[in-house]
């Protein structure tokens, strides 16, 4: 390719981050290729990913490890892609430049930002300290082996935060703990009510319905206000004492956005435009849970989003290259979603049908082992 740096010159696309979007664009460039005339690094704190969707089926033990996780070094060779193992600290825009926690920096033509989001919470007091953290997913694999080396506990596992994701764990480490004889006594605590986070009223009967006939206790409108060695304190002064604390309150924003300086939205995500452009960046792109479209078009923080985006970073990164035009992503309004509840049973919810069952579980597991092997190819 020409351009004004050369004839020999390759342009530097870099991506950050080995989150969902950027596994699918890995297996768009080498199932279509298209950027083999530029030099690509993938940049990400871990060569291992996790795939979000079967991380409660490992939990419960349907799945082994190896079966929902990506090596990124083997991706990444197929795609002829560089592979980093680095942790970025700070990104400079203006500057075309990544700055590393080690010290080292990488400069870019092109970049992607994949880097998902962190969990709400953390820096309350104590937390890191005493609680047992969701993400990232090796953090459950620890948890899960740390859990089972248990013979007998007396006080609760208290779950912090009622999403979607502290449910199905919830309802996998149930399973779980029934199927080694371990007595359980599980605990949700939530600061909003499932009709204050905006819940359809059939899917939180549902989920109620749930828990109340798996034995899981829960405490909504009530948040955790501090946490000690074993005592978590909840807000209207109750002190729960537990054997585990599982952190799972959601998302927020990472470090590295609001480090960076760019644009972001109210709840200081990357804003980016409909072709997935960091505003006032052209060059720079974001997908996944790191990205905010702003207060018109209010997306969750799931990995469908994430994995939907891919397509339209594979195009609009080349377009960009050879001044293409781009592709205007709009997310999907409705999407299907199932979690698993345990035993192999699934809760789907689609439009206005919410149902649980063997089924549903069924689906989830074929698409979702379907998509891993896909990815893998
Ligand atoms: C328990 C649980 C279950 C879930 N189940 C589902 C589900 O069934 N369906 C669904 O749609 N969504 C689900 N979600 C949500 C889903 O996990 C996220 O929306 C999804 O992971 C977002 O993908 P992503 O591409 O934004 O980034 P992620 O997949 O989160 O990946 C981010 C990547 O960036 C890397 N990274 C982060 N910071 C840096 C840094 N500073 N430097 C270098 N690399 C960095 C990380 O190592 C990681 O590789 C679940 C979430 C949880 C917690």
């Amino acid at each position: 390719m020409s351009n004004q740096k050369g004839s020999a010159y390759k342009e530097k696309v870099v991506l950050i981050g080995g989150g969902h979007a950027h596994v699918k664009l890995l297996y768009l460039m080498r199932q279509k290729g298209g950027y083999e005339e530029y030099e690509v690094t993938l940049v990400s704190k871990s060569h291992w990913q996790y795939y979000s969707g079967m991380v409660g089926g490992f939990l419960e033990g349907l799945y082994q490890e190896d079966e929902l996780r990506f090596d990124l070094i083997e991706l990444c060779k197929m795609s002829k892609v560089t592979f980093l193992e680095a942790e970025v600290s700070m990104i400079q825009p203006n500057e075309s430049m990544i700055l590393f926690s080690d010290g080292k920096s990488l400069n870019f033509d092109i970049l992607s930002i994949d880097i998902g989001s962190e969990v709400n919470g953390l820096e309350l007091e104590s937390v890191r300290e005493y609680a047992n953290q969701i993400k990232p997913f090796h953090e459950i694999m620890r948890f899960r082996g740390e859990l089972l080396k248990q013979t007998t506990f007396d006080d609760p596992i208290i779950f912090a935060g009622a999403g979607p994701a502290s449910i199905e764990l919830a309802l996998s480490l149930k399973q779980l703990l029934a199927h080694h004889n371990l007595p359980f006594k599980l605990t949700i605590v939530n600061g909003q009510t499932p009709a204050q986070k905006g819940h359809p009223g059939k899917l939180t009967r549902k989920i109620d319905v749930i828990l109340k006939r798996e034995g899981i206790h829960s405490i909504m409108g009530n948040r955790v206000h501090a946490v000690k060695e074993s005592r978590a304190s909840l807000k209207d002064g109750t002190e729960l004492a537990f054997r585990f604390l599982l952190w799972a309150t959601g998302p927020k924003s990472s470090e590295v956005i609001k480090s960076s300086g760019f644009q972001t939205d109210e709840k200081g995500y990357l804003l980016v435009n409909e072709y997935l452009q960091a505003v006032n960046h052209p060059r720079i792109f974001g997908a996944g849970d790191c990205i905010g479209f702003g207060k018109n078009q209010l997306i969750k923080k799931a990995g469908v989003y994430a994995v939907r985006e891919a397509d339209y970073l594979y195009h609009n990164i080349k377009a960009t290259l050879n001044n293409k035009e781009q592709k205007a992503y709009r997310p999907q309004k409705q999407y299907l979603s199932i979690i698993s509840t345990g035993g192999r049973k699934g809760l789907l919810q689609l439009r206005g049908i919410v149902m649980e069952g063997k089924l549903c579980w069924r689906l989830k597991n074929y698409i979702d082992t379907r998509f891993m092997r896909r990815m893998k190819r």
